[in-house]
Order: structure tokens, then C-alpha cells, then sequence
């Protein structure tokens, strides 16, 4: 077994990792990064839409675009690709990794974690009838599609509006499969209200809402679904509608990607890799950056939150005293997703939050103060503040709450 030792090891190479290599080389650190696939980018690569870098680069650039200029200003970084981590140990600080040119042990002074997020499967939504092929996570048909070139069938529905179920039913009108619709569960859409506009719209694909399927039909491949409409999760008997089609595309939302460190840091309820404003979990020398903290709408997001952690991740492996976590932040009225769970109230710190319900207005508050107030707030659109140590009261308990008001 082959040994290593660097200050900052990186585990992931998406948008998080990336800016985590730029955050910990700008301190000088010495990096190496972990990545499973046999690149850096991540989601990036497969993601051919525009869309990408209006905060870092202010320009609309694609996934494969934003990939290639970001990695023009990475110099200097030691990488193992086609490699994965079997075990961290963080007392010893060792991670034991595998890849095609044997097992090694490296020490790290401390760890970022940036392994994003999976996709959750169609099987998960437990709906009755056969299981035949033809049935797609839709980042899986992306990578058919985008990465091999290849159509996941003729005649598709969408299940799921995220802005990937919304960006796939576009990409498949655009390679000649015929979309008969979309179908979202919920009483409104998941995705962003330009996704809605671009992809659906745009190209006459139909938006169902309160709508999903309830069987599946055929032996060998997909032969149609049933679909029904919905009230507070349950279907409504008498609504049901038969469509024949050969492809279904499952987007039903994605996972944070923590398996490998569960037992080794808090999670939240959410799946998300808990963290401070240093990007630091609940392990001093672990912190942890991207899609495996929380599901992020705008990779410009995730690349201020990678490059924090790299910076913060190589402090620490320099043996820089940091400050001690004096804050923590409660789910108040009306918020569902917060990205940040502690604060040291030491620096003024990027806070990412999702309200539960959509809101004509919503008024974002600070324990007692108002912070911001938020036309169309949608659980679907991340809403992004900065909190300054020095405006407000960020010791003990603080609770973050939407409170819906009128216009
Ligand atoms: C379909 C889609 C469309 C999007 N559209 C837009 C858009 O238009 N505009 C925009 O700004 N943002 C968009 N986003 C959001 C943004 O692109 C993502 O949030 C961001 O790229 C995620 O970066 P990440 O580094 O957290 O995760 P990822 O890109 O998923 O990177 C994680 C990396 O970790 C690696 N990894 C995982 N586990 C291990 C392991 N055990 N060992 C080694 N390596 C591992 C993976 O191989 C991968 O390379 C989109 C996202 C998706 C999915």
C-alpha cells in the first residue's frame, strides 16, 4: 500500500471541489483531489444548456464552458482520477483510496468534502404495476443524450418540474422525442421560473400540476402510465387517464451525497452535510462544500461555498487557531432548506434558504428583524442573503422565518 500526505485533500471535483482546490491553493496549500469519474466538472460535463457563471464569469456560458474556464485557474493541484475513498478515518486523519493503480493511504491535514448529490429513483415513489425498461432518472437520459448520444425512447412523459425534469423535456423536444407532458405532484412547480418559461413554454409542452403517475404498464418495456390528479398527496379516484408512451423520465429529486461520511459527521434532516459559516462540519478538520451540504439552484453558489472551504480547510491544516461556533440557526415559520446551521459571528457569510410554500410576498426575518423582503418567493428558487456579524445579533439561538404578507 502506497503512502501520501498533503495539508488539503479534496473529495469530489464538481463545481465545489474545483473552487475548494482554487480556496486552498490561494493559502499555499498542498492539494490533492479524489474524484470517481476520470475528470474534473462533475454535473458540469453533462449539463450542454446555457445558464451557467452569470456571478462568477457575467456571462451565460454552458456546463462544459463554465468547466473549462474555471479549470484554467487551477494550477499547482495533485489529482487521482478514476478513484474512490473505501474509508476515512478522522482521528489518524487517513483516508484509505482505491483506484486502478492500487490502494494508498493518505494523511490529510484536514478534508473537504464535495461529492454532490444523487439522483432519487423513480422505485422510491412506490408506485404500483411492472417495472420494465424505459424508465429513466432524468440525469441519466441527460447523460444518454448529451454524453453518448444516444435517445432513451420515442415518446416520453416527465415526472417531476425540477429544472432538470424541465431542461430534459426540452433537450428531448430538441432531439425529436415527442413530450407529452409534464407531471408534478405538487400544486406548483419545482424549478426555476426561467426554466418553466425556456423549456415548457417555449415549445408547447404541457405543465400538469397537482398530477402524477399512479401505474405503469408493459412486460419488457414501458407500454404507458396511468396518471391521476392529486390533493395533498393522495390520488383522486375518478381522474384517472391513460397515456401510452415508451419512456418515462423520473425527476423526483436529488440526495445529498453523504453515505460515506454518516457516521463520521452530523447530517441534516434533509440529508445535507451540516456546516458553519468556515464551510466546517460537526469534525474540526472536515468541511464540506456544495450539493452534499444542500441541493443548490445556481453553481455560481456552489463555487463561493467550494473556494470558502478550501481557504478554511487549508487554515486549519496549517495549524491556524479558528473560531469557535457562538451561533446556530433554527427553522422558523415558513422555511424549509437553510445551507448554513452555525455561525462563529466572526466574518459576514453567504446564507442560502428555501421558503415551504410558495408566497405572493414573503418577509424574511432574524429572530425579531426584518432582513428582506421577497416578491414570488418559491420553495422552487433558493433565496440568497449576506449575514454580517457586525448589523446583527448572531449569538445563541437564532431563528430564521418567511412570514407571508400582502403586496
Ligand atoms: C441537470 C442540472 C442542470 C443545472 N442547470 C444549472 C444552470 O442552468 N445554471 C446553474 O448555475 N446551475 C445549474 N445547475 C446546478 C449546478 O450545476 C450544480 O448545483 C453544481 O454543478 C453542483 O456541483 P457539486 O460540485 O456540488 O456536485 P457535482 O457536480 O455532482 O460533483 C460531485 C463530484 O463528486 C464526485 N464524487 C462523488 N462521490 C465520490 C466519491 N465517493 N469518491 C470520489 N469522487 C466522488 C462525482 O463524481 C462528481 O464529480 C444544474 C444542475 C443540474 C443537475
Amino acid at each position: 500500500m502506497k503512502r501520501l500526505e498533503y495539508d488539503v485533500v479534496i473529495l469530489g471535483g464538481g463545481a465545489a471541489g474545483m473552487g475548494a482546490i482554487r480556496g486552498a491553493l490561494s493559502q499555499n496549500a498542498s492539494v490533492l483531489l479524489v474524484e470517481r469519474e476520470a475528470s474534473t466538472g462533475g454535473v458540469l460535463n453533462q449539463c450542454i444548456h446555457n445558464g451557467f457563471g452569470v456571478r462568477v464569469f457575467k456571462k451565460e456560458l454552458t456546463g462544459p464552458e463554465y468547466h473549462e474556464m474555471y479549470l484554467e485557474k487551477l494550477k499547482g493541484f495533485d489529482a487521482m482520477y478514476e478513484a474512490t475513498v473505501l474509508d476515512i478515518d478522522s482521528e489518524s486523519r487517513l483516508l484509505k483510496v482505491i483506484s486502478a493503480s492500487g490502494i494508498y493511504k493518505i494523511r490529510y491535514g484536514a478534508l473537504v468534502l464535495a461529492t454532490g448529490a444523487r439522483e432519487r429513483p423513480f422505485e422510491a415513489l412506490r408506485v404500483p404495476g411492472s417495472r420494465p425498461s424505459g424508465i429513466f432518472t432524468a440525469g441519466l437520459a441527460q447523460h444518454f443524450v448529451n454524453l453518448e448520444n444516444r435517445l432513451p425512447g420515442r415518446k416520453a412523459i416527465v415526472i417531476g418540474s425540477g429544472d432538470i425534469g424541465l431542461i430534459m423535456a426540452r433537450r428531448l423536444t430538441l432531439e425529436g422525442v415527442e413530450v407529452e407532458g409534464v407531471y408534478e405532484i405538487m400544486p406548483y412547480q419545482g424549478g426555476l421560473t426561467r426554466n418553466v418559461v425556456q423549456c415548457l413554454k417555449d415549445f408547447n409542452i404541457p405543465l400538469h400540476l397537482s398530477t402524477s403517475v399512479v401505474k405503469v404498464h408493459g412486460k419488457e418495456r414501458l407500454e404507458g402510465v396511468t396518471v391521476a390528479k392529486f390533493i395533498d398527496g393522495n390520488p383522486v379516484s375518478g381522474t384517472e387517464r391513460f397515456i401510452g408512451c415508451d419512456t418515462l423520465i423520473a425527476s423526483v429529486g436529488l440526495i445529498p451525497e453523504n453515505d460515506l461520511v454518516d457516521k463520521e459527521i452530523e447530517i441534516s434532516s434533509s440529508g445535507g452535510a451540516v456546516v458553519d459559516d468556515l464551510m466546517r462540519t460537526s469534525v474540526d478538520n472536515i468541511f464540506a462544500a456544495g450539493n452534499n451540504v444542500c441541493i443548490h439552484d445556481l453553481v455560481d453558489f456552489v463555487t463561493v461555498e467550494g473556494e470558502g472551504a478550501g481557504q478554511n480547510a487549508a487554515r486549519v491544516a496549517k495549524k491556524e487557531k479558528m473560531p469557535k461556533r457562538v451561533g446556530i440557526f433554527k427553522k422558523g415559520k415558513g422555511i424549509r432548506v437553510i445551507s448554513i446551521h452555525y455561525t462563529t459571528a466572526t466574518i459576514p457569510f453567504k446564507m442560502y434558504v428555501r421558503v415551504d410554500h410558495p408566497m405572493d410576498m414573503a418577509i424574511l426575518r432574524i429572530n425579531d428583524t426584518n432582513l428582506k423582503t421577497v416578491l414570488n418567493a418559491k420553495p422552487s428558487e433558493m433565496i440568497e442573503f449576506t449575514l454580517d456579524p457586525t448589523k446583527y445579533n448572531l449569538k445563541g439561538e437564532i431563528e430564521l422565518s418567511a412570514v407571508e404578507a400582502k403586496r
